[in-house]
């Protein structure tokens, strides 16, 4: 398995990437108060089967913890990432971490969307605004002149700068035909340090990050990660081609943003270095 990917392969990870965009944006038409998690969950795997594909989170399994058992992972508020979709219905005000993941014709696709339901409270306005913000400045710093310590700095740097919380214990990945390959790619580090990016590398860039502490902890099911001091936590991530020039999104969230408004501000032009 190569960290470089051929033409072929990157058309079926764009296949892949599609239908993960379009599933995330099928399950943003069903977010509203009092709507149940679990709901969202069948809309997703229902979703995602009627297209051929299967969720590639449901039964995914982690060192020793029992298989993951829903297609989506939908983390409320404190919750970083890897919560269980269930009975919880959703309050207006809340903010809903969605991470999906598909596996279609023996490739991989992954994207997460941080939601708002409703209005949200200018914090959660302004973690939103910062993750995507840091997710779009990661992106623009992965080319091939660049390290995986380029876009981890980039990230961290953005978000440290306006006092959040950068979590550490959990990173990005390469994507192809296994969910996560090499190289890991953290939200922090140091600029020209670590691997060099190479044109055809697929990877997924996820900053997660906590409107206050970036220490974490998770819950007796082994699974669900919250912040330590309960504060709210976002989380956006895209998958990307490396190319000669700039990295080509594969991921969108232009389906999600037709059906339900973006609850980050969209700030002027921002640029990195
Ligand atoms: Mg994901
Ligand atoms: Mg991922």
């Amino acid at each position: 398995m190569s960290m470089l990917k051929t033409p072929h392969e990157v058309a079926l990870l764009r296949e892949c990437a599609d239908l993960v965009s379009k599933t995330l944006a099928e399950v943003a038409g069903y977010i509203s108060p009092g709507q149940e998690t679990q709901v969202l969950d069948r809309v997703a795997e229902d979703f995602i089967r009627s297209h051929g594909a299967e969720p590639a989170f449901k039964g995914y399994r982690m060192g020793s913890l029992p298989p993951f058992p829903s297609a989506l992972c939908i983390s409320v508020n404190d919750v970083v990432v890897h919560g269980f979709p269930g009975s919880y219905t959703l309050c207006e005000g809340d903010l809903v971490s969605i991470d999906c993941g598909v596996q279609l014709n023996g490739y991989f696709g992954d994207s997460a969307y941080t939601f708002g339901v409703g209005d949200l409270d200018p914090d959660k306005t302004r973690l939103c605004t910062a993750t995507h913000e840091a997710l779009m400045l990661g992106i623009a710093a992965a080319n091939p002149h660049a390290t995986i310590g380029d876009i981890g700095s980039t990230v961290q740097r953005h978000c440290q700068a306006q006092g959040l919380g950068v979590v550490r214990e959990l990173v990005g990945h390469g994507i192809g035909s296994k969910l996560h390959e090499s190289p890991q790619v953290p939200n922090f580090g140091r600029p020209n340090k670590g691997r060099r990016l190479r044109t055809g590398m697929t990877l997924c860039i996820e900053p997660m990050i906590n409107l206050g502490t970036s220490e974490i902890t998770v819950d007796s099911d082994g699974w669900t990660v919250r912040s330590a001091d309960g504060t709210p936590s976002a989380h956006y991530e895209h998958m990307i081609c490396i190319r000669a020039d700039a990295s080509e999104v594969l991921t969108t969230f232009e389906y999600i943003e037709e059906v339900i408004p973006a609850p980050y501000e969209r700030t002027q032009t921002l640029t990195y270095g």
